[in-house]
């Protein structure tokens, strides 16, 4: 698929976060037509390609080669090569190494074109019925160093904020984010589109109780209430 000009171009690929049918037709013609398919988990790209009859070489890239692979991707894009990533699930670029390649990408001028699809930040944001209209994407909070002063830094945060977090972590996360935020409005959206899919909503302090209950399990989207409005005296 070597594009008419001769010069190479980077396309970003959301896959599914669940349901394999949550993938556009475009993105399905791209990793067919493509030279190359980067993928940050190879076993489970491999799973979406058999269902859509995706053949295209592929390589792996993810958190621990990224800074080794990228000069020679950007190399073989340089060439005039069309390369497409994709990440484990989702939009590449979000909660993942994809921003590392982006960026290499765009600093070496070379064309890059992101596809529109499935990421579990906007899916769970809007099905969390807290306010849209303005948001802010938190991601994970920083297991170790950082988290007290991250945190702490969201207490006037006016915007709706959305975190990521796996089942290991959400019990203490939930209760950070209630001794420091307060006992705000909460939900989560817990393994979206998949056959367990499940939306909790209430306080933050209604959130832990659901946790004390049910072991935690699969994937979270978690989405806190801003900071309320300061009354002028
Ligand atoms: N790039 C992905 C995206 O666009 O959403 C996110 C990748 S990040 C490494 C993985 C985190 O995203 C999970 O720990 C979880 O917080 C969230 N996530 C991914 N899939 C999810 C799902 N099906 N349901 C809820 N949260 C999900």
């Amino acid at each position: 698929m070597k594009a008419d000009s001769g010069l190479g171009k980077l396309y970003i690929v959301p896959t599914p976060i669940g349901n394999l049918e949550d993938i556009t037709f475009r993105a399905v013609k791209v990793l067919k037509d493509v030279d190359l398919i980067l993928c940050e988990d190879t076993r489970r790209a491999g799973v979406l390609f058999q269902r859509y009859g995706i053949t295209t070489k592929r390589e792996s890239f993810h958190e621990h080669n990224k800074f080794r692979r990228t000069p020679s991707v950007i190399e073989r894009l340089e060439e005039g090569n069309q390369i497409a990533l994709i990440s484990e699930a989702g939009t590449p670029g979000i909660s993942d190494p994809g921003f590392y390649l982006v960026r290499a990408a765009v600093e070496a001028e070379i064309s890059v074109e992101a596809l529109p699809g499935a990421c579990a930040a906007i899916v769970g944001l809007v099905g969390s019925g807290l306010p849209t209209d303005r948001f802010t994407f938190e991601g994970f909070l920083p297991v170790k160093k950082g988290r007290k002063k991250r945190l702490e830094s969201l207490i006037d945060e006016p915007r709706t904020m959305i975190f990521y977090e796996g089942p290991h972590r959400i019990k203490r996360t939930v209760t950070d984010l209630r001794d420091t935020l307060g006992d705000r409005k909460a939900a989560w959206a817990r393994e979206i589109t998949k056959i367990h899919e499940e939306y909790k909503r209430g306080n933050l302090s209604d959130l832990l109780q659901f946790l004390e209950v049910k072991a935690p399990k699969g994937e979270y989207t978690l989405i806190v209430e801003g900071a309320p409005k300061k009354v002028k005296k």
